[in-house]
């Protein structure tokens, strides 16, 4: 199977993987949930945001396939 090589984006580091690397663009499981992680605390502090002074909308609410997505896996 053809390999290629690219940069993490969280970790930053060179790694080759296969065309069907299972966690791309991330080298490994692990900084893929790092980056959702990341990603997912953001969205919470604007709903706390949002809290604080205007009408609210829960994480639910948030029309966005990726942010459903993350849900989905996260329950896994
Ligand atoms: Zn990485």
């Amino acid at each position: 199977m053809p390999t290629r090589s690219q940069k993490c984006p969280e970790c930053k580091k060179r790694f080759s993987h296969t065309t069907e690397g299972k966690w791309l663009p991330f080298c490994s499981e692990r900084c893929k949930l790092l980056d959702l992680g990341r990603w997912l605390n953001n969205e919470y502090a604007i709903v706390e945001d949002l809290k604080r002074g205007h009408d609210l909308k829960s994480l639910k609410d948030i029309d966005d396939p990726d942010v459903k997505r993350a849900l989905e896996e996260l329950d896994d």
